[in-house]
């Protein structure tokens, strides 16, 4: 059995999967956010400080449901979060749109070049040179 230390009242608990919360803990923390998920709701033009007052959640669990992609704020309210990678405003999650789909093209590319790596390595014409081509990959 995991057990483990509550992130939230520094209780034992049995850790189970997810958060490093207990249940107790995790309870609380959905019924808060419920509460200021609902605040926003009725209160578009409140700021994140308002929320964060009327709510009794910290700003950081704010901003953490909001990169979460669980809150969004309307545009009335100002509220913004910025992008991670390059500081532009965001109304949710972690990157912007761009960031986003610059990361995705990274990584597309970076799987087409494992993929040929692979498709040289595994059909060799001539033994010494894919093993050379081998130990190139190995040391990059
Ligand atoms: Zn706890
Ligand atoms: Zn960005």
């Amino acid at each position: 059995m995991d057990v483990r230390t509550c992130r939230r009242c520094g209780r034992l608990f049995n850790y189970m999967f997810g958060t490093n919360l207990c249940a107790a803990c995790k309870n609380t923390l959905e019924k808060d956010y419920e509460r200021t998920r609902d605040y926003i709701r009725d209160n578009p033009g409140a700021s994140i400080k308002e929320v964060s007052d009327e709510c009794e959640v910290t700003i950081n669990q704010i901003e953490q449901w909001l990169r979460d992609g669980r809150l969004e704020f309307s545009k009335a309210s100002g509220v913004n979060i910025t992008c991670e990678n390059c500081g532009k405003p965001v109304k949710k999650g972690r990157y912007c749109e761009e960031c986003t789909n610059s990361m995705l093209n990274t990584l597309n590319s970076m799987m087409d070049k494992t993929k040929k790596g692979k498709e040289e390595t595994s059909a060799p014409k001539d033994k010494s040179k894919s093993s050379s081509n081998k130990m190139r990959f190995l040391r990059k």
